[in-house]
């Protein structure tokens, strides 16, 4: 038993998490910058923060993650990170020649108070940034918010540095995928694609975090979009933003910087979400939907109706960022599975609550749900009361582990599988995928428990 100290009993706390079902603020930020091509994100703070945060990329994505630190010190935190941010930037234009230098701030350099564009601004005027490279910044402060803040205020600071009003409006249609793997994001722009459009995916971290082993190290791979296109934005004919908090800021910020009109919507994870993104593509570009999509989509309802005996009534606890808890949710719903236990460790307000108990409003279960919170708390539910499954991160592994209950890995981080990066689980390809995992899951165990008699061939 690895978590042999967690009580059925529950007591109210204010001021503690045990086992948070997040991280901080910068890894979002960084895996955001990763998207853009030619980008070296940096961190503006103490080495130990950007270790941790390169490591905790590395670990999920079986990638070398590159990233540069201001390495504050006892002087930097005492009389703040200018002149560890300006020697930085010196250091790298010149030693690794990146197109953009993305920073962001850590609890250190927040508390101090910093001010990135202010020394950003200082840099440019002593000819530190050269011609047609550039600086931009987040604030990641990790006293609030999460990894998915980063990843959103990253993004947002895309449309913020780069995008540029047009007179005239062009065909393309921006996609923001939100934080999601680089096979998703491959996935999403493939599907459009598919219905013959041009677009823009910012970020896209897809040929950069899960790229071929070719023998040769590439400090910048092929992949992310680039500032060119970043600039571009500003004069699409339409953003479609892929769950609310990831997405939305970024989303909004280009409506209101360049009047490019959004639509934001759950991440497309299972049938009537990738249905949703399809019919938004269609409408707001006035294109056809394939029958190749069509096809897709009847494969994933044919394997639904083909294994819902399987899914009917299960109960599931799931942990996740609140986009695709959202998602997921809604998706095991439609599966008539009956998600009863949910927790996301982001702090994602009242609405998204509401969103999140509409989602399972008609499921015959109680079901307690918990914004903000840890996995502490959902280990607590789970003892009072099992489910027949687990979808998380790798930290749920220890509750599957000493509780005994069959588990999928969904989300961030997955630090003991691979596939993740490479296999999506958004669209009808990747609800499919997604089905299969479930179903692996549960028939597995099925088989297990199975006696000599109830042991059976055809399921
Ligand atoms: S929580 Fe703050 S201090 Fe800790 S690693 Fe993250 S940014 Fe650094």
């Amino acid at each position: 038993m690895l978590l042999r100290h967690t009580t059925t009993e529950i007591k109210d706390r204010t001021a503690l998490t045990v086992n948070p079902a997040k991280t901080c603020q910068p890894i979002g930020a960084m895996y955001a910058a990763l998207g853009i091509h030619g980008c070296m994100p940096h961190s503006h703070g103490s080495q130990g923060c950007y270790a941790y945060h390169r490591s905790a990329l590395t670990r999920h994505y079986k990638e070398p993650v590159i990233a540069a630190t201001s390495a504050f010190t006892e002087g930097a935190s005492v009389f703040g990170g200018q002149a560890n941010l300006m020697q930085a930037i010196d250091n790298i234009f010149s030693v690794y020649n990146p197109d953009v230098i993305a920073v962001h701030t850590t609890c250190l350099s927040e508390t101090i108070g910093d001010d990135i564009p202010q020394i950003v601004n200082k840099a440019m005027a002593e000819g530190r940034v050269p011609a047609g490279k550039y600086v931009i910044h987040a604030n990641t402060p990790s006293y609030a918010g999460s990894h998915i803040t980063g990843f959103a205020g990253m993004t947002k600071a895309m449309v913020d540095y780069f995008a540029e009003t047009a007179s005239a409006r062009t065909k393309t249609v921006n996609l923001i995928p939100g934080f999601v793997e680089p096979s998703d994001m491959a996935e999403i722009r493939r599907m459009a694609a598919e219905m013959g459009l041009e677009t823009i995916m910012f970020p896209d971290t897809s040929g950069v975090l899960n790229g071929p082993m070719t023998g040769k190290y590439r400090m910048y791979p092929p992949g992310g979009v680039t500032v060119e296109a970043l600039r571009r934005t500003g004069s699409s004919l339409g953003t479609v933003a892929l769950g609310h908090l990831a997405s939305g800021d970024a989303a909004r910020a280009l409506d209101v910087k360049c009047k490019v009109p959004c639509q934001i919507l759950d991440l497309p994870i299972g049938l009537g979400a990738t249905d949703r993104f399809v019919d938004t593509l269609h409408r707001m570009a006035g294109v056809n939907v394939p029958d190749s999509l069509t096809f897709e989509r009847g494969q994933m309802v044919d394997i639904i109706a083909d294994m819902h005996q399987y899914f009917y009534n299960k109960r599931v606890g799931l942990v996740g960022d609140p986009d695709q808890l959202l998602a997921l949710t809604k998706f095991l719903v439609s599966l008539d599975m009956a998600p009863v236990y949910l927790v996301t460790g982001t702090s994602a307000g009242k609405k998204f609550e509401k969103h999140l108990r509409a989602a399972v409003a008609g499921v015959p279960h109680e079901v307690q749900i918990k914004v903000g919170g840890d996995m502490h708390l959902f280990h607590q539910w789970i003892k009072q009361a099992p489910v027949d499954l687990l979808i998380g991160n790798s930290y749920v592994k220890y509750i599957a582990h000493d509780e005994d209950i069959p588990y999928v890995r969904h989300g961030f981080p997955i630090l003991d599988r691979v596939g993740h990066s490479y296999f999506p689980t958004v669209g009808y390809r990747g609800g499919m995928r997604l089905l299969e995992k479930i179903l692996d899951a549960l028939l597995d165990r099925k088989d297990r428990d199975a006696t000599d008699i109830t042991f059976e061939l055809v399921m």
